[in-house]
């Protein structure tokens, strides 16, 4: 690890304002310790500063925020057969894999992750080697192991609660390990031979349950559903983020049963949706770039194939019923490498024909919002902790210029200079 300077000055030709929208041209971020102090222009930085702090002069690139994902598997490994690698690898292996990713993820400018399904072994001790600085990595927010049903989806890396108060319990468990969030799985899922995502796992009530008990404990609750009547029964139960929020109609013939009703109410209710389309690109263009095969298709939805085009065309429905949507990518399902959090921006703009900035914003201060972060992170503004990446180009007018940072700080420490990683 670098030591942490008193006091360091980062300059950019193009530094995002603190409303994440445009950009403050030829600027300075002053940082002390690990907050940001300043933004102030270049040409009025002191002409002794180079005497009184350390100062990198980042030349022509574009400082954002660190960026924020929603949505990690620390211990899956993004390849072809990751589930079995899941199913079959045991803690210290899938630990080394976490350790490992972490770091990528830190240094291509993703400073906080928020963790939805790993096994509480690997999960919770990366997190302490990570704030003890024995390891690199991001900020973690961790839910531990999803919780599911028996044979549920994920059941291998989850803990398996049938009954109410089972989930209450397993609710519990998790906050005593640590946890900053709950991850429910209210469907099956496509990782999962055993679970069927057309259906729920849970009924609302066992759902409310589980929030109400979430929430006497203080902590986020957040749920995995790719069917109509899971979304549903989120909506109603109030999870607080929805993940995927996919429309399954729970007959394998018929495609997808959108509800305008339940989206209305989930718009009213401020529950964000994870809608994962950052790993549906990654896995689209795997396909036409490669020739290779994504994830085989689960056997309760191969009745009918359902486009890539029939789910954007719902997103569109939900942002424009008021729904908010949060940058997670699903990072080590197939093809979601755990440095790839930036396709999330890009699927945003290519594929829902968001600006560059909106998609930019929701990376960071949005995302910010949506996990609970946003008094501390998400934004360059002064008070605020020092997680900073730089962007060679200009992602406001090419988001592909989003991708691997060529600089990243975390907590006012320097831990890539340069495309240089220094931890
Ligand atoms: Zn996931």
């Amino acid at each position: 690890m670098t030591q942490q300077p008193a006091r360091s000055v980062f300059t950019a030709a193009r530094v995002a304002n603190e409303a994440v929208d445009g950009w403050l041209t030829d600027h300075a971020v002053i940082v002390e310790g690990d907050r940001i102090a300043a933004v102030t222009p270049k040409s009025q930085l002191p002409a002794d500063i180079a005497g009184t702090a350390e100062l990198f002069d980042l030349g022509d690139v574009s400082l954002l925020p660190g960026l924020i994902d929603a949505h990690c598997h620390m211990h899956c490994s993004a390849t072809g057969d990751a589930q079995q690698l899941a199913m079959s690898e045991d803690v210290p292996v899938l630990t080394m894999r976490a350790v490992n990713a972490m770091r990528k993820a830190l240094l291509a400018g993703t400073t906080t992750i928020r963790d939805l399904g790993s096994h509480n072994e690997v999960a919770f001790p990366v997190r302490a080697a990570v704030e003890a600085g024995v390891i690199p990595g991001p900020r973690m927010l961790l839910a531990g192991t999803p919780i599911t049903i028996t044979a549920g989806h994920c059941w291998f890396f989850g803990t398996e609660a049938d009954t109410t108060d089972e989930v209450v319990s397993a609710v519990r468990r998790q906050v005593r390990l640590g946890a900053n969030v709950i991850k429910m799985m209210a469907t099956g899922g496509m990782f999962t031979p055993t679970a069927n995502p057309r259906r729920p796992q849970y009924s609302a009530a066992t759902l409310a349950a589980a929030v109400g008990e979430a929430e006497r404990s203080g902590v986020q609750i957040v749920a995995h559903t790719l069917a109509a009547d899971g979304v549903q029964n989120c909506v109603e139960a109030g999870i607080h983020n929805l993940i995927h929020a996919r429309w399954y109609d729970q007959d394998p013939d018929a495609e997808l049963d959108y509800r305008p009703d339940v989206v209305r109410r989930m718009a009213d209710q401020g529950q964000w949706v994870d809608p994962t389309i950052g790993h549906q690109l990654l896995g689209e263009e795997a396909k036409s770039q490669h020739g290779l095969a994504g994830a085989p298709v689960h056997w309760a939805v191969s009745a009918k194939e359902i486009t890539v085009s029939a789910h954007i065309e719902l997103l569109l429905k939900m942002d424009e019923a008021g729904v908010r949507f949060t940058s997670g990518l699903d990072m080590g399902m197939v093809h979601a490498y755990h440095d790839l959090t930036a396709a999330n921006a890009w699927a945003f703009v290519e594929w829902l024909g968001w600006s560059p900035w909106r998609a930019i914003h929701t990376a960071t201060a949005g995302t910010a919002e949506a996990v609970r972060v946003n008094g501390i992170a998400g934004r360059i503004k002064p008070g605020m902790v020092a997680d900073l990446a730089a962007f060679e180009g200009d992602p406001a007018r090419n988001i592909r210029n989003l991708n691997i940072a060529s600089t990243v700080v975390q907590s006012g420490r320097t831990v890539k200079l340069n495309n240089r990683a220094l931890v």
